[in-house]
């Protein structure tokens, strides 16, 4: 018996269908209507095939290198700034705190939380574009479908298939982050819901940290519309805090505040349109949005972090390095295929080089790329 077909029989895997039954929405994706896995497998004795998802996901080796890659700051601007496993962390704690509130299941969230950027190549977006360049005659480099490359065929985890062979509903979900990969009609609330997540936990911790390193001032955002409407909601309750006590409120607020209006607009939703069941999900417009005055809001948030921060010089002076890293590491490994672990110089010739340079590239984390670097090109630099 396979999880595809697990609404009937095993006693623990009813157990799983009945606690869903209880706790879900009919509008959930409930686990008992998995369209399973690439390559069936049995039942497990006590896990749900989304919490075996996940377990995947935390064991993997791409996602512990989530704790060595760049978000925006790197590692020379301190220790405090997030990296991408906080990133994803963060992302997941509030994915999961808007799934509960809308029964949703938490276990596929958290499995496409905790995947949806363990295809980031080291370096954060510099990197990526940089492979994407590489790449350019190979179909390109992009961080959303090196994300379902890694979980379909990079990670080698177990003896009878290739990657770490997730349930459909996942990978479907993270197709939904590609744009040539989408399918017709709304994803999984479950989907959509990670989706918000993200756009909140980046744009608060993003000012958090660049607030921490000094790239920006807190008297510069006093001006942008979502932190002052944050700043005036956090002054009702506390009116004499300021400095970093006032910073760590309106931060606190930021997330409350628009975790708050994504429940209610979407709960809203569901019920205007009448949504029942996964089906209507899929047939329904996009239901997990935020209000129209939040949404213009945090577009204007956007445009001061790009102006003030993604654009700030120190930032740039750590893309041009990257890159410049980077182009040089794929020039040599494409013509010294010698140079790469013998894992990598076996797939060339099925991958095609510039590929396997790619994946081997996508997969370092900064710090490992850093000392491939000098390794390569400065080996007598070297103490
Ligand atoms: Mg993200």
């Amino acid at each position: 018996m396979t999880e595809s077909s697990s609404n009937a029989q095993s006693t623990v895997s009813q157990l799983i269908v009945d606690r869903e039954a209880c706790l879900l929405a009919p509008y959930a994706m409930h686990s008992a209507d998995t369209s399973g896995r690439r390559y069936p497998e049995a039942l497990h004795r006590y896990r749900g095939p989304f919490q075996r998802d996940r377990d995947r996901i935390i064991h993997s080796a791409a996602y512990r290198r989530l704790a060595h890659k760049t978000q925006v700051f790197t590692g020379e601007m301190g220790d405090y700034h997030r990296t991408r496993l906080t990133h994803t962390q963060e992302v997941a704690s509030i994915a999961r705190s808007l799934g509960r509130a809308l029964r949703l299941n938490e276990d596929l969230i958290e499995a496409l939380a905790l995947a949806h950027d363990i295809g980031h190549p080291p370096f954060g977006h510099a990197g990526q574009d940089t492979l994407d360049k590489c790449l350019a005659e190979e179909g390109g480099f992009n961080h959303n479908r090196q994300a379902l490359r890694i979980v379909e065929y990079l990670e080698t985890r177990y003896p009878n298939f290739p990657g770490l062979n997730l349930s459909r509903e996942v990978l479907a979900g993270q197709a939904t982050r590609v744009r040539d990969a989408r399918r017709g009609g709304s994803p999984l609330l479950e989907v959509q819901v990670v989706d918000a997540a993200d756009s909140v936990a980046y744009n608060t911790h993003d000012v958090d940290d660049a607030l921490e390193v000094g790239l920006i001032e807190l008297r510069q955002l006093f001006k942008v519309p979502l932190w002052s409407a944050a700043q005036r909601r956090v002054r009702k309750s506390y009116q004499d805090i300021a400095g970093d006590e006032l910073k760590r409120a309106v931060l606190h607020e930021l997330i409350e505040w628009q975790v708050s209006d994504l429940l209610e607009q979407t709960s809203r939703a569901i019920s205007s349109h009448g949504v029942d069941s996964v089906a209507a999900v899929n047939k329904s417009p996009r239901l997990v949005r935020a209000s129209s005055p939040i949404a213009e809001q945090k577009r204007e948030m956007e445009t001061f972090l790009h102006a003030h921060v993604y654009r700030h010089p120190l930032v740039l002076d750590m893309r041009r390095e990257a890159q410049g890293y980077l182009c040089e590491m794929f020039e040599r490994y494409s013509v010294e295929m010698r140079l790469l672990p013998a894992w990598f110089q076996s797939r060339c010739a099925r991958e095609g080089v510039a590929r396997t340079v790619g994946d081997y590239l996508g997969g370092m984390t900064d710090r490992f790329a850093l000392q491939e670097h000098a390794r390569l090109f400065k080996p007598f630099n070297r103490h």
